[in-house]
């Protein structure tokens, strides 16, 4: 069985069309298959067209959260909850096309492979601005982390069970599933596909909510920003030694100590910056620490019609 695990926030228009089209493929696959549709808190009707929908087919199963939890806690909700021998994600919107399913599910039973991913072929319709910050961060975080995290990988897969399992084993609160899905591992199939607009409704990333998920990112994948700040301090601390000698050396020779109001205040000034900024790079480190370290979970479910369901995790 496929288990099909959906997020959806305020996904009114596009739910029942991606249903129609989902069930369209899937009819003509040999294989069967259920919906765990989540509803991450919307405040439209998607979780009365999942009742809907729930009524109709008894192969749609959902599970609403108590309120937003964001897409990658509603992704992990619903990989918890699926129970099938292949499971894929996708989102509401129709940008992951149905109709790749039976190619990937084909590329799976071969045995050669244990995921079958999606990646857009290129940017195109993106503003210029965002994808060059997207390209930058795909170029940094490649080369500090040690987990494989792909240019234009979409959160859009097909994988066994075992990898599924593996997913959810990774139970840290801090979730950047781009990187987790790189990071456990297991032969993956890459298949391209140019970028689709979503077929109704608003995307909810806006550039500054991309930026702050891309420096999450980097912090959950990476200690290079804390290796970097100690390099520094180090660097600095050597320049330091060798100013003070100067000034010693200057003060013995020639009795001049009091040379310039301008360069001290630039030395200060210099040394507060950096200071703060590495602080604040500690304490990103520091709060994420904090937040892993409360054990919270990472979804409340208030309602579902999954028998034995996984409310809260
Ligand atoms: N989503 C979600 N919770 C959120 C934000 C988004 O479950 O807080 C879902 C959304 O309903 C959609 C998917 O995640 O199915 C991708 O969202 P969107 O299409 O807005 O992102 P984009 O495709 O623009 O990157
Ligand atoms: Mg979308």
């Amino acid at each position: 069985m496929i288990s099909i695990v959906v997020p959806c926030y305020n996904e009114q228009e596009a739910l029942p069309l991606f249903y129609e089209e989902a069930a369209r493929v899937i009819g003509g696959m040999d294989e069967p298959c259920e919906f765990i549709l989540v509803n991450d808190g919307s405040a439209d009707d998607t979780l009365k067209v999942m009742r809907e929908l729930a009524d109709r087919d008894s192969r749609v199963k959902y599970i609403s959260l108590s309120r937003n939890f964001g897409k990658e806690a509603a992704m992990y909700a619903g990989l918890c909850n699926a129970g099938g021998d292949y499971v894929a994600v996708m989102d509401a919107d129709l940008q992951d096309p149905p109709s790749l399913l039976p190619r990937m599910l084909e590329l799976l039973r071969g045995g050669e492979y244990d995921c079958v991913a999606t990646r857009r072929a290129d940017r195109k319709g993106e503003p210029p601005v965002r994808s060059w910050f997207a390209r930058q961060f795909y170029r940094l975080i490649n080369r500090i982390t040690d987990a494989e995290i792909v240019d234009g990988a979409r959160d859009f897969r097909l994988m066994r069970r075992s990898m599924a399992e593996a997913i959810i084993s990774l139970s840290e609160y801090n979730r950047f599933s781009k990187g987790i899905f790189g990071w456990v591992g297991f032969r993956t199939y890459w298949i391209s596909y140019d970028n689709i607009e979503r077929v109704a409704g608003q995307t909810k990333w806006s550039f500054w909510k991309l930026f702050v998920y891309a420096l999450d990112g980097i912090i959950s994948f990476s200690q290079v920003p804390l290796n970097i700040v100690s390099w520094f301090g180090t660097g600095i601390t050597g320049l330091s030694f060798i100013m003070l000698i100067f000034v010693i050396v200057r003060k013995l020779i020639f009795d001049d100590p009091v040379a310039g109001w301008a360069s001290t205040i630039c030395v200060i000034l210099f040394m507060g910056g950096i200071q703060l900024m590495c602080l604040g790079i500690m304490g990103q480190y520091i709060a994420k620490t904090y937040m892993e370290s409360k054990n919270r979970p990472h979804y409340i479910a208030a309602e579902t019609n999954i028998e034995n369901a996984k409310r809260i995790k």
